[in-house]
């Protein structure tokens, strides 16, 4: 039954080295852990419920997990609530991929590579003007409809799987029993038989003066209505490498301010050679550097902020139109009422702890995707997860989500493709004598009439020599590494070896084909070099 009342509410590495996994910021440790979670928290109440399935957070794993239920007959509900920014930006459900992550990157890093591939038609013949001009909003209004009619779609999905959609903010309030806060804060009362959470992460901020005021985030760089103009953003991995990619190839001034390394965490080499290819783009890095106050010095549409930063000792000063913070994401998780029905928490990142079933240490409770505790944090992982624990709630099948030899890439303007381990990782765990590692720098066939810079685009096979060369690491920077590395990841989870890879025929002319014809390997020495012809 549900239950409506009015209510006042205050809403306000050592990484994984587990054999082919790919590096994440949690420990090894909790991946062992999590195999011997002891189950304990209150049990589920012997009475009905009024649904089966209780999604809390309409995203990537929560819609998928939702109509996976749906469609095996079960009674399900999803909440899905946005809490603004700071500067108020809001958008519809589906989570943080749809509405500001891969989707909208996606297409500004599709509207970058653009400009690039004009630039590249000059030399094939296309007279593309020589002052070629981008219109920001005009993208913006283009990506922004696209995702509202994402946000519509899966309106209609749940009504036509017959999926109740609150669109309110849930907390647990005893054992089953969650309330749900609208905008309007009109409060309702629901009971589940399981509950799915699903909540996801929000960017961090940092704790420095004009930071909630001035700064923006990913969360709202997708739909600013204005140009960024002169962007400085704070922080080094995923989300600030792709924003510095897209802007830059949008033709925006792009400062990038890096605390300590890039992509920490990622194989060092294939980071620092991204980094390489931004600078040679017009990215400027400046390293061992934190914000630590911004002021706004001008109003209107080009608004000026003063940014002062600790670089080792020295304080320097810049000024920028736009300051996008990208110094990571957290769970916000703390008035959800995890402590009332017994869900336990990492106390040092605040992710929910799992089992492999997913399962939290209250029985009827799951977690799923990004604020799942030691889970690659990316969207095909979330809805494998959502998808296969609804099959396993109320189907038949009993395959677990494998969260090892998961494929990713970071899109910067040459995209970085990985699956399985980075190479220091791989040396850790199984010793520099026990890796042979094969790579070669090669020249895209398209590269070659503009006369693009020789070796920016490199390959490496990182292989167990113990296993008859295994392929524990692949790691691609070139065009469309995010599809190529698709692809090979389905030979690491076969267990492919060197030699599998080395008879398997290319297709001619691609990047692809590179992984197969690598012969020098970096104990050799031999240089990898391309020298032009
Ligand atoms: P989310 O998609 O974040 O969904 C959680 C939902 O729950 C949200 O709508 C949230 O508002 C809602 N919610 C939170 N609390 C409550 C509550 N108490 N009640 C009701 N609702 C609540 N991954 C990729 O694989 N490829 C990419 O290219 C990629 N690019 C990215 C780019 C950026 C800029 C960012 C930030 C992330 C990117 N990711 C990418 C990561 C990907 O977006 C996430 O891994 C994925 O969205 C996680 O899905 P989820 O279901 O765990 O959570
Ligand atoms: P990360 O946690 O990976 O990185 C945070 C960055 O911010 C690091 O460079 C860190 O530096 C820096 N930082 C943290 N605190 C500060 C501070 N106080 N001052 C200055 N710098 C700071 O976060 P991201 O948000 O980039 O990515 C999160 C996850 O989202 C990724 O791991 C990925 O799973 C997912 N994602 C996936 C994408 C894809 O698939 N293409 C794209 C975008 C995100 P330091 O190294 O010094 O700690």
């Amino acid at each position: 039954m549900v239950t409506l009342k009015k209510f006042s509410t205050d809403i306000g590495c050592k990484d994984r080295i587990s054999d082919g996994g790919v590096l994440s910021n949690s420990s090894l440790f909790d991946k062992l852990e999590q195999k011997v979670l002891p189950l304990s928290g209150p049990e589920p109440l012997p009475k009905s419920h009024d649904y089966d399935l209780v999604v809390i957070g309409g995203g990537s794993g929560g819609i998928a997990a939702a109509k996976e239920a749906a469609v095996l007959g079960k009674k399900v509900a999803v909440c899905d609530f946005v809490v603004p920014t700071p500067t108020g930006t809001q958008w519809g459900v589906g989570g943080t991929c749809v509405n500001v992550g891969c989707v909208p990157k996606k297409l500004m890093h599709k509207a970058a590579l653009l400009n690039m591939d004009l630039q590249d038609a000059r030399c094939f013949g296309w007279k593309v003007p020589e002052r070629i001009k981008h219109d920001w909003f005009e993208m913006i209004t283009e990506i922004q409809n696209y995702v509202k009619s994402l946000n519509f779609g899966y309106r209609k999905i749940f009504r036509e799987k017959g999926i109740a959609y609150f669109n309110a903010y849930a907390q647990f309030i005893g054992p089953n029993r969650i309330k749900m806060t609208d905008k309007k804060m009109t409060v309702s009362e629901i009971t589940g038989q399981h509950f799915i959470i699903a909540v996801g992460e929000r960017p961090k901020y940092l704790h420095i003066p004009g930071a909630n005021e001035f700064a923006i985030t990913s969360d709202d760089i997708f739909s600013l209505e204005r140009s960024p103009g002169r962007t400085l953003i704070v922080g080094a991995s995923y989300v600030a490498l792709e924003c510095a990619g897209f802007l830059i190839g949008l033709g925006f001034d792009c400062t990038v301010m890096v605390r300590s390394i890039l992509l920490r965490g990622y194989d060092q080499q294939m980071a620092n050679m991204v980094g390489q290819h931004l600078t040679s783009l017009g990215v400027k890095f400046i390293y061992k550097c934190v914000p630590i106050s911004i002021e706004k010095i001008s109003e209107g549409v080009a608004s000026r902020l003063k940014v002062t930063s600790q670089k080792d000792t020295e304080v320097i000063v810049g000024e920028y139109n736009t300051v996008l913070l990208a110094v990571g994401r957290e769970p916000r998780i703390k008035d959800l009422g995890l402590e009332i029905v017994g869900v336990k928490l990492n106390s040092d990142n605040g992710r929910i702890i799992c089992n492999d079933k997913d399962q939290t240490s209250c029985p009827y409770i799951y977690a799923i995707g990004d604020v799942a505790n030691n889970r690659p944090q990316l969207t095909p992982v979330a809805i494998h997860a959502g998808k296969f624990l609804s099959r396993r709630l109320f189907g038949k099948c009993k395959v677990l989500t494998d969260y090892i030899n998961v494929p990713s890439t970071v899109f910067t303007p040459i995209e970085y493709g990985f699956v399985g381990l980075a190479e220091e990782v791989a040396i850790e765990v199984y010793g520099k004598n026990n890796i042979e590692v094969y790579h070669t720098h090669f020249q895209p066939l398209e590269f070659v009439i503009p006369a693009k810079e020789d070796n920016v685009c490199y390959a490496k096979l990182i292989c167990l020599k113990k296993d008859h060369e295994r392929v524990v690491g692949l790691h691609i920077l070139g065009p469309n590494a995010g599809e190529i590395t698709q692809g090979y990841a389905i030979g690491l989870k076969l267990g492919a070896k060197k030699s599998d890879f080395s008879n398997l025929i290319g297709i001619h002319p691609t990047c692809a084909e590179i992984l197969t014809t690598m012969e020098i390997t970096k104990a050799s020495g031999l240089s990898v070099l391309r020298t032009g012809c």
